[in-house]
């Protein structure tokens, strides 16, 4: 289950709350009394690193895809030998 942090605007308090990604999102302060707006915290979740570093890597293979199809020929498709095992 993953976890976010909220900071509540009120009184500053932080906290982490576990909830699950259909829950809805914590709107009020959880300390007794406040009930200040708090808002999530973003780049603290597993799920953003995991994001960040498959947009990195597509990214990478599609550059060095680029570089060695200019390196070698003008063409741009270049069929790679498992088509032909799979046919
Ligand atoms: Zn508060």
């Amino acid at each position: 289950m993953p976890n976010y942090d909220y900071r509540c605007e009120k009184c500053e308090q932080v906290f982490e709350v576990f909830q699950k990604m259909s829950d809805n999102k914590l709107t009020a302060c959880i300390k007794d009394g406040c009930s200040g707006v708090v808002k999530r915290l973003l780049g603290a979740g597993a799920g953003v690193i995991f994001r960040g570093s498959g947009f990195y890597e597509t990214d990478n293979r599609s550059k060095s895809y680029n570089d060695g199809a200019s390196k070698e020929k003008p063409a741009p498709k270049e069929k790679p030998a498992k088509k032909k095992v799979s046919e």
